[in-house]
C-alpha cells in the first residue's frame, strides 16, 4: 500500500457497472469519476484491476462529462464478460499490479473460424492493452491504441483491416500469458495466434450485447426489468409474492432489432437461448409442431435460466377469426398449455416478436401469458446515428479534416480543459497555418492522444450527417448501407485496376486506400 497524495487514498472502490459509450466498444477502457481515480491514485492511461465473478483489467480513461459525481464505471460487454459482471452490478476496482507480457497466446473465439494472421499484426491492435488469461478481446481498427502508436500504425492497421473486411471484427480468447496475472502487451511482447478456436464455455461469450443495439434505450430498459431481473433474481419476486412474467411480446416493423434485443438480454442474463421461428414450425408435418414445442420447453426448463424466442408469432397464433386451420389451433393450445405449465418461476421466459400485434390470438395476451409488451420502433435520427456507429465499428472510416471544424473542436477541447493546454494551443496554431485537409491531419497526428479524440469527434459528425439523410431507415437498412458503402470503395479500387482477384498479394499502399468516406455512403444511398 502506498501512502501518497493525501488521506483519502483507498485500496479499492466499489462502483456500479454501466454500459460503455458506443464509440468505446472494443477499446479496453473504463470511464469513471475523477474523484474515485484520485482515491485509487490512478489517472487516465493507468491500468485498474476489476473484480467481479472473474478478474480482469482495463485502461482508465477520462470520465464522460455527464457522469460527474456518479458512482458508476462505464465498460463494454467484453470487459463486463471478462470481469463476470453485468450492467447494474457492483464491481471492485483496484490499482493494478501489472507486468510486461513476455508472451501472449491468443485463439479465435468463434468456433469454426480458421485464421492465419501473424501475431505481430494482431499485436499492433492490442498495444498497451492489459490482459488476463481467459479474457475475451476484440481486435478491430477502431480499437485505436490509447496512447499514440508507432509510425507504422496506419500501414499495419490497413493490412489488418483488409483481412477481416466483410467478416466484421475478430474476437480472440487469451489462452495463456507469460508471466501470469495482469500483463500488458508492449512492443516487446511475443504474440502468438493459434489458427483455431480452443474450447471455451460458449455461453459465456456475448455474441450480442446491449451496446450492439442502437436507438432502443427505452426498450432495453424495459426488457432488463421484465426479463433480465427475474432471470437473475427470481428470489426478489418470490419475496414480494408476485409472479414474474412468463411471456413478453416485442412488436414493431421488421429489421428494427427485436431479435437482437432478445439475444442481448439472454447474453446479459447468462441465459440459455432457444430461437424458433413461427412459419418454420408451422411448416413441419402435422403433429410434429406440437412435439417440437414440447421439446423446446423441456430443453428450456432443463437448462434454466432460459429464454425461448419465438419470431413471427403471428404465423403460429393468428387471431381465431382469421382463417385458422386445425394445426394452428392445436399449436396455439399447445403453446398456451406449455406456458401455463411453466413451473420454473421466472427461470424460463418466452419472448415473442411480431410486426402486427393486433393480428395475434387474444388468448395469448391474457394474464400469465404474453401479458407484457415492448414496442421496438423505427429509429429517430439519434437512433440511426447509434446504429451506424455500431455497424461501422469494424470499418476503416475516414472523416473530412475540415479546417474550420477541426479548429472549433480544438478550441472547445481547450475550454473544457481535459487535455494539455499548451499542446492544444500549439496545435491550434499549426492547424491555422495548414493549407489543406492533408496538412490539417498531419498536424493533428503529431499529438497522438489529441488526434484520437479529434478523429473520433469528426467520425461522430460524419455519422450524424449520414443519419440526417436516412430518414425512415430501420436497423437492418442501415447495416446494409454500411456494407454497401464498403463495397463502393472496393469496387472503385477494382475499377481503377488497383485490386484484382488474380492478384496474389494486395500491396500495402492499396490496403491503405481502403478507407470509407462520407461520399461512399452517399454513393451507396443512390443505389
Ligand atoms: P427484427 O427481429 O426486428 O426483424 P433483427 O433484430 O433481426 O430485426 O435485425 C436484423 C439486423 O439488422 C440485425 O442483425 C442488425 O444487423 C441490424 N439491426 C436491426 N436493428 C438494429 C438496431 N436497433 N441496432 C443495431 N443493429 C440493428
Amino acid at each position: 500500500m502506498i501512502f501518497g497524495k493525501g488521506p483519502e487514498r483507498v485500496d479499492e472502490v466499489k462502483l456500479r457497472v454501466a454500459e460503455a459509450l458506443k464509440r468505446d466498444v472494443g477499446r479496453g477502457i473504463v470511464r469513471f469519476d475523477r474523484k474515485y481515480q484520485r482515491q485509487l491514485g490512478v489517472e487516465p492511461g493507468d491500468i485498474v484491476e476489476l473484480v467481479g465473478e472473474r478478474t480482469t483489467a482495463a485502461i482508465v480513461a477520462n470520465p464522460h462529462p455527464d457522469d460527474r459525481g456518479l458512482d458508476i464505471i462505464r465498460m463494454d460487454g467484453y470487459i463486463r464478460r471478462n470481469a463476470g459482471v453485468s450492467i447494474g452490478d457492483y464491481v471492485t476496482v483496484k490499482r493494478a499490479e501489472v507486468q510486461e507480457a513476455k508472451k501472449v497466446v491468443l485463439a479465435p473465439a468463434q468456433k469454426g473460424v480458421f485464421i492465419q494472421i501473424p501475431g505481430d499484426l494482431v499485436k499492433q491492435n492490442l498495444l498497451g492493452r492489459p490482459v488476463v488469461k481467459g479474457d475475451l478481446l476484440v481486435a478491430s481498427n477502431r480499437s485505436e491504441t490509447y496512447y499514440g502508436g508507432s509510425p507504422f500504425d496506419d500501414l499495419l492497421r490497413g493490412l489488418f483491416e483488409a483481412m477481416p473486411l466483410g467478416f466484421g471484427e475478430l474476437k480472440f480468447v487469451v489462452v495463456n500469458t507469460v508471466p501470469k496475472g495482469i500483463v500488458q502487451i508492449t512492443y516487446n511482447t511475443e504474440v502468438e495466434v493459434l489458427p483455431q478456436a480452443v474450447e471455451v464455455r460458449e455461453e459465456s461469450i456475448p455474441e450480442v450485447t446491449y451496446e450492439d443495439i442502437g436507438g432502443l434505450s427505452d426498450a432495453i430498459q424495459k426488457i432488463r426489468e421484465m426479463v433480465e431481473l427475474p432471470l437473475k433474481h427470481p428470489e426478489l419476486f418470490e419475496r414480494l409474492g408476485i409472479e414474474p412474467p412468463k411471456g413478453v411480446l416485442l412488436y414493431g416493423p421488421p429489421g428494427t432489432g427485436k431479435t437482437l434485443l432478445a439475444k442481448a438480454v439472454a447474453n446479459e442474463a447468462n441465459a440459455h437461448f432457444i430461437a424458433i421461428n413461427g412459419p418454420e414450425i408451422m411448416s413441419k408435418f402435422y403433429g410434429e409442431s406440437e412435439e417440437r414445442l414440447r421439446e423446446i420447453f423441456k430443453e428450456a426448463e432443463e437448462n434454466a435460466p432460459s429464454i425461448i424466442f419465438i419470431d413471427e408469432i403471428d404465423a403460429i397464433a393468428p387471431k381465431r377469426e382469421e382463417v385458422v386451420g386445425e394445426v394452428e389451433k392445436r399449436v396455439v393450445s399447445q403453446l398456451l398449455t406449455l406456458m401455463d405449465g411453466l413451473k420454473s418461476r421466472g427461470k424460463v421466459i418466452v419472448i415473442a416478436a411480431t410486426n402486427r400485434p393486433d393480428a395475434i390470438d387474444p388468448a395469448l395476451r391474457r394474464p400469465g401469458r404474453f401479458d407484457r409488451e415492448i414496442e421496438v420502433g423505427v429509429p429517430d435520427k439519434q437512433g440511426r446515428k447509434e446504429i451506424l456507429q455500431i455497424h461501422t465499428r469494424g470499418m476503416p472510416l475516414e472523416p473530412d479534416y475540415d479546417k474550420a471544424t477541426v479548429l472549433r473542436i480544438l478550441r472547445e477541447m481547450k475550454s473544457k480543459g481535459s487535455f494539455d493546454e499548451k499542446k492544444l494551443e500549439s496545435l491550434i496554431r499549426r492547424v491555422e497555418e495548414a493549407r489543406d485537409e492533408g496538412e490539417v491531419k498531419e498536424a493533428l497526428k503529431s499529438e497522438g492522444e489529441i488526434y484520437a479524440e479529434v478523429r473520433s469527434r469528426l467520425i461522430d459528425k460524419m455519422l450524424e450527417e449520414i443519419a440526417d439523410k436516412t430518414h425512415g431507415f430501420v436497423g437492418a437498412d442501415l447495416a446494409a448501407l454500411a456494407r454497401e458503402a464498403a463495397m463502393v470503395v472496393l469496387r472503385r479500387l477494382i475499377n481503377e485496376g488497383k485490386i484484382s482477384p488474380e492478384q496474389e498479394k494486395i500491396p500495402p499502399e492499396v490496403l491503405q486506400e481502403l478507407r470509407v468516406r462520407k461520399e461512399d455512403f452517399y454513393e451507396a444511398l443512390k443505389m
